[in-house]
């Protein structure tokens, strides 16, 4: 839900500030692919992916019930992306990419570098992006990511008062979400510059489905531009009762079988989007087939041999698009997947 259509509008011209001649190109071709490979029920891939998502920090402060990194189920031989892996990747990727996600897993505002990140991201003209819970957004850190010239930041506010915050956020606080909304919003303003666009994304769940219209007024007076509803994954079955939301519409699960396999409602198409449009690496440079592959179950290229172009045109990722054609449902990463 759009709460301010003014920085909505600059951040569309934002995004398109980002795009060139061949990025367009490239585009049009992975699309033609995607729509060739759900025509023919054969993969067919002719661009390269327009996202990247580097994972700048694959650890976190809090401790959610279902998040990977709160279990201490991730793993990585780095926990943190520096520069130069983060150069190496976007120059691989900057002739047919335009938008970038400096995050994962993990809390992206852990990595002391992150304006240095998004910066390096800008000179190369990639749309920024990140992710995060919010508890370290204080003054000194908004003033930061404002000047770095990040284009888009999400904030999670998992509910209206510290009880159904605490539900989920395990470890967190709702009142620092609240003062960091306010500092960013008041740092934009101080610096008279209209990025990021704040977007407050809300995980729908058993404790805060009510308060969704009151989050998004509160959501509006603290200064954010977008409320969006994020529905929720489970991973353990024990938790399934006590977190999905009653309302069938938050829940991508099927009400009788609530979590796990052919348990998610169905209409997909037969090639998955993402395995054409989006790169992810974990912060140790590994690429992953998506971004729910967080553990990671099938890395798809080497540690250090990431730069390659060939990684996504590989035999091993074109397997992987075909294995999730064919039998999606007994690809374990996408028993979760509500794409
Ligand atoms: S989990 Fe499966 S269906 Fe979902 S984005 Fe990844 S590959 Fe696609």
């Amino acid at each position: 839900m759009i709460l301010r259509y003014r920085f909505f509008i600059i951040d569309l011209l934002r995004l398109a500030g980002s795009l060139n001649f061949s990025r367009v190109f490239n585009y049009l071709r992975m699309r033609w692919g995607l729509l060739l490979s759900n025509i023919t029920g054969k993969v067919k891939v002719y661009g390269g992916p327009f996202s990247v998502s580097t994972e700048v920090a694959s650890v976190c402060n809090l401790r959610c019930p279902e998040c990977r990194v709160g279990q201490g189920l991730t793993r990585r031989s780095r926990p943190f992306m520096d520069r130069q892996t983060l150069k190496t990747i976007l120059d691989a990727h900057r002739k047919h990419a335009f938008y970038a996600n400096l995050y994962f897993q993990g809390e992206p505002m852990l990595n002391v570098q992150l304006a240095e990140l998004i910066g390096i991201a800008k000179k190369k003209r990639y749309y920024t992006s990140i992710s995060t819970n919010g508890q370290f957004l204080n003054q000194e850190s908004c003033a930061s990511l404002v000047n770095s010239g990040l284009d888009r930041i999400i904030i999670s506010l998992d509910g209206l008062s510290e009880k159904s915050y605490l539900q989920y956020r395990k470890g967190g606080s709702f009142q620092r979400v609240l003062k960091g909304i306010e500092f960013l919003n008041l740092a934009r303003k101080t610096l008279k510059k209209n990025n990021p666009l704040i977007v407050i994304q809300v995980l729908v769940n058993r404790h805060n489905e009510e308060e969704i219209p009151a989050v998004r007024n509160l959501a509006g007076k603290l200064g954010a531009d977008l409320v969006q509803l994020k529905s929720m994954q489970v991973y353990n079955k024990e938790n399934a009762g006590e977190l999905l939301p009653q309302n069938s519409k938050y829940n991508r699960y099927q009400r009788k079988e609530k979590n796990r396999q052919n348990g998610l409602k169905s209409g997909r198409k037969k090639a998955c989007y993402r395995l054409w449009s989006h790169a992810v690496y974990t912060s140790d440079a590994i690429l992953v087939p998506c971004c729910y592959d967080k553990l990671p179950e099938f890395p798809l290229s080497e540690e250090g041999s990431f730069v390659e172009r060939e990684n996504w045109f590989s035999p091993e990722m074109y397997a992987f698009r075909e294995r999730v054609m064919q039998r999606r449902e007994k690809t374990g990463i996408c028993c979760n997947c509500a794409l």
